[in-house]
């Protein structure tokens, strides 16, 4: 049993998943994750580290002192996998704690479980859907679940390595707006940019053309912390 937020780290940067890139916010970044995608850029978050267990007063005051003592007011939660059962109750409580104090609270979720009692109260929720080069699936009746219960409030990504990951999504993208009549939230695209790789342009363009010639039905978003800082740096 997991006693405390075991954190890997409290930052601010300008980034964000998908439709919030370029937003100021501070990011929680939980320590411990068991889902294992193959091509995953943070595997130093994966074990489940007692030591770094903090309080929550202490999570608190870090979001507190890192945005500027309360001058931004966005928190992205993430991970490691934050929606980890072990992790649930803490994240549960550091939920309640931020938005009791006005912060406007994103979690990033690995779209292999969907946690309600979570969801519910979080602003948004930044859902993965996982293509063939994570190794890992996402069951296509989460993103349902997410569209029945949290409509306007989450929007999937998916990260492009090749094109069966691309034709994957599509297939997917289909069957989902099929059923649903229509794609009521941002489905976004990023092209996969790996630890010491150099810039994938090639990657990115195709990525780019794939969604064009199929009817622009993605949005095609990167990770800009990766082009700025470098693939390998982190908390930026
Ligand atoms: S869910 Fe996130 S942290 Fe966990 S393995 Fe996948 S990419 Fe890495």
């Amino acid at each position: 049993m997991i006693t405390k937020h075991l954190i890997n780290s409290i930052y601010r940067a300008t980034e964000g998943e998908g439709v919030f890139l370029g937003r100021p916010q501070i990011f929680v970044r939980y320590q411990g994750c068991a889902v294992g995608c193959l091509n995953c850029d943070s595997k130093d978050t994966w074990d489940f580290t007692e030591d770094m267990g903090q309080s929550l007063e202490m999570v608190m005051e870090a979001v507190y002192r890192e945005g500027f003592n309360g001058a931004i007011k966005n928190v992205s939660i993430t991970g490691g996998d934050p929606l980890h059962p072990g992790h649930v109750p803490h994240v549960l409580a550091l939920v309640k704690m931020l938005k009791e104090k006005k912060y406007y609270v994103n979690i990033e979720a690995a779209g292999t479980r969907v946690v309600d009692e979570i969801f519910d109260l979080v602003d948004y929720v930044s859902f993965d859907f996982k293509t063939p080069s994570t190794g890992v699936k996402t069951p296509l009746k989460n993103i349902s679940k997410m569209i029945a219960q949290y409509p306007g409030k989450f929007q999937v990504k998916a990260v492009i390595s090749d094109l069966v990951d691309f034709n994957t999504t599509l297939e997917a993208f289909k069957m989902i707006s099929s059923e649903e009549k229509g794609m009521p939230f941002p489905w976004v695209l990023t092209p996969c940019f790996n630890t010491k790789e150099e810039f994938p342009l090639e990657r990115f363009t195709q990525t780019l053309s794939w969604n064009e010639k199929n009817g622009g039905l993605f949005r095609v978003i990167g990770q800009q912390h990766k082009w700025i800082f470098g693939p390998d740096q982190k908390q930026v």
